[in-house]
């Protein structure tokens, strides 16, 4: 019997010093040819952070989506097409890109039952204008239509293709301690109004918004990054990468 107690308590010591490994699911793309799709890159830099990413399969049943997000520990939005205008009352305009009415409806849901069940987000270009569209805020269908810039935002995932500045007065400033980020950009819409319970975290030099945080009155983690992080933290390359291992904290 004593046995026994020692070996479960030499057990319970050993689970309360192993690092716990967050699970995070991952949002998916439909592809055209009918895959459920999404790039390694997500799980790469999950895994590069010391998480278990797992995908999340495009379903709007929320019953399942209850089962599937109750038994992991975050989220991340991933990025895609543009999201359809009537979703925050506006007719497409002329420049409005590619929308696929059934990825929103699955991807509202997804991110609807997150919520709900409190589960930490980190929401990524496209997640990131949907999170803000599902909280109430709208997008601009196409910033060289719609925003006078000199900056080109629509460039490529590989390389960094602008400067955004972080406001130091805010959680993700005070976390990871710089006040600006070189940043890839592949996007041609971005967040016009920011929804209730989103604060600005970080912006370009022309003013187009590239990360937000919850405040207090949205009482589970949220950071929306317009920008692909997930490209340079899966080779470890910082401060990308510690921006993973601030979400899997939050995951915890
Ligand atoms: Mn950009």
């Amino acid at each position: 019997m004593k046995k026994i107690i020692v070996a479960l308590a030499a057990l319970a010591l050993a689970l309360s010093c192993t690092p716990k490994m967050p699970v995070i699911g991952i949002s998916c793309n439909l592809g055209s040819e009918g895959y459920s799709r999404v790039s390694s890159n997500y799980f790469n830099a999950v895994l590069t952070a010391g998480g278990v990413p797992v995908a999340v399969p495009l379903t709007d049943n929320e019953k399942v989506l209850e089962r599937i997000l109750k038994n992991v520990d975050g989220l991340i939005l991933t990025g895609g097409e543009d999201v359809d205008p009537a979703r925050y009352g506006e007719a497409p305009s002329e420049n409005l890109g590619k929308v696929n009415g059934r990825r929103d409806t699955c991807d509202f849901a997804i991110a609807g039952t997150a919520l709900k069940l409190k589960k930490p987000i980190l929401a990524i270009c496209r997640g990131e204008q949907l999170l803000n569209v599902c909280l109430g805020g709208s997008l601009h269908q196409d910033i060289p239509s719609e925003i006078d810039s000199e900056l080109t935002h629509r460039v490529s995932t590989s390389e960094k293709a602008h400067k955004v500045g972080i406001y130091p007065d805010t959680r993700f400033g005070r976390v990871m301690k710089i006040d600006s980020l070189e940043v890839n950009s592949a996007h041609h819409q971005c967040v016009k109004c920011l929804a209730p319970g989103l604060k600005l975290v970080a912006a370009s030099p022309d003013g187009v918004v590239e990360c937000y945080e919850n405040d207090k009155s949205i009482p589970s983690f949220v950071l929306g990054i317009q920008s692909h992080p997930e490209v340079f933290a899966q080779k470890g390359e910082e401060p990308y990468l510690s921006i993973f291992k601030y979400f899997l904290k939050a995951c915890k």
